[in-house]
């Protein structure tokens, strides 16, 4: 025990979660805490309803291994009714503890120690530490700003003999970049060409501002090699319900399966019925969550650009990254770190999504899911820190 470090040593690199740790700084400080992308407002009453009901009716024992059927019926039906998407429910749809378990059972359940899997930097952080426990090896292809566009001659550079999978994440956190359709076409070419499973993680798939939302699954050649991953957390803001899912055809679904079971086994007996009726709810109800969080955007961005920060408007998402030399640092991990003090905010460095830090490191992100007047607030007291 004394000639080894006590943590395997795989994940070596990687430490507390910058959101666990900023959010932690925002709580002892009471800062407004614009780090960790959660909203601030519950999503629809009618929702928190079910789950009561559902916990007050008794449904509180394990749910069957794929999730309770009305559940995978109202996944497959919302593939169905926004991108003309079939799954079949008892084959094709499996309930996770969030997007988070469902990228570890995707990452554990496909790859073998050697695999490579090529993911877009900067990248959500749970990517790096998955690939690390699946025992693979991460490719990277990185995104640069202003546009934060694909290269996909970089993208069919970094395939090679040992590529696994193709992890691709959009709406893209934390650039907030939505793929275009030339980006995705290049995509799905090159995964048909090599033969390639993708992963695709669309848990901002209902916020698109800017664009549209294609599922890569949608494209020619896609559907049986792709793993679509989305989550109610982001949907209907419940992110501490940890209801998510993957639709995928049965031999990518059932590897992916093999991996939960031994993960969590299941989860959230009684969000999962609240989640099928939020997930019932009518057109409107997108519509308005979108139009809110754009609102939100528009005027948050504005305000990032009146108090001096080079703003990377997002095309979707509830988070904009901006450069902040023009404070006369490039440092955004330190910037970061003393926001809390000298203006009472918190946002993280986009330093913490790259293996290239070089390229994030003037970098922050702010997390605009928060009531106007918090927003309006935020930009008031950033705009006294640079005076
Ligand atoms: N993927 C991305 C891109 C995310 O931003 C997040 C954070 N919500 C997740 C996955 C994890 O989602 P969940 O909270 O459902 O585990
Ligand atoms: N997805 C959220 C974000 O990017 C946070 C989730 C987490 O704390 N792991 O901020």
């Amino acid at each position: 025990m004394d000639s080894r470090p006590i943590l395997n040593r795989s994940l070596a690199e990687f430490g507390e979660t910058i959101f666990a740790e900023m959010s932690a700084l925002a709580t002892a400080t009471g800062a407004i805490n614009l780090g960790q992308g959660f909203p601030d407002t519950d999503g629809p009453a009618s929702i928190a309803q079910a789950a009561v009901d559902a916990i007050l009716s008794g449904q509180n024992q394990y749910p069957p291994g794929l999730g309770i059927e009305p559940l995978r019926i109202a996944i497959a039906e919302h593939q169905r009714r926004f991108y003309g998407l079939d799954f079949d429910p008892d084959s094709e749809v499996l309930v996770t503890a969030g997007a988070t378990e469902a990228i570890a059972a995707a990452l554990l359940g496909l790859c073998e120690p050697g695999d490579e899997v090529i993911t877009l930097e900067p990248y959500y952080d749970s990517y790096a530490a998955c690939i690390a426990m699946a025992g693979a090896r991460r490719r990277i292809v990185t995104l640069t700003p202003p546009d934060y566009s694909v290269d996909l001659d970089a993208f069919a550079d970094a395939i090679g003999p040992r590529t696994r999978l193709l992890l691709i994440n959009s709406p893209h956190n934390p650039t907030g970049h939505v793929l275009s359709q030339v980006e995705r076409e290049g995509i799905a070419r090159l995964a048909n060409e090599h033969d390639l499973i993708v992963v695709t993680d669309e848990v901002y798939e209902h916020l698109v501002f800017d664009g549209e939302h294609v599922p890569l699954a949608s494209l020619p050649g896609m559907r049986a090699r792709t793993v679509t991953i989305s989550s109610a957390g982001k949907m209907f803001s419940f992110t501490g319900w940890k209801i998510g899912w993957v639709c995928a055809p049965p031999p990518l679904l059932d590897a992916v399966r093999t991996a939960k079971q031994y993960l969590t086994f299941v989860n959230g007996a009684p969000f999962q019925p609240a989640i099928a009726h939020a997930l019932s709810l009518d057109d409107d109800y997108f519509v308005d969550y979108l139009e809110g969080m754009r609102s939100r955007r528009d005027r948050f961005c504005d305000g990032l650009k009146d108090v001096g920060f080079d703003v990377f408007v997002p095309m979707g998402t509830y988070f904009v990254t901006a450069d902040i030399r023009g404070f006369g640092t490039d440092d955004g991990r330190a910037f970061c770190l003393s926001l809390p003090e000298r203006c009472g905010v918190v946002a993280v460095p986009n330093e913490v999504f790259y293996d290239n830090v070089d390229a994030g490191r003037h970098l922050i992100r702010f997390a605009f899911c928060k009531r106007p007047e918090v927003l309006d607030e935020a930009i008031t007291r950033l705009g006294r820190m640079s005076q």
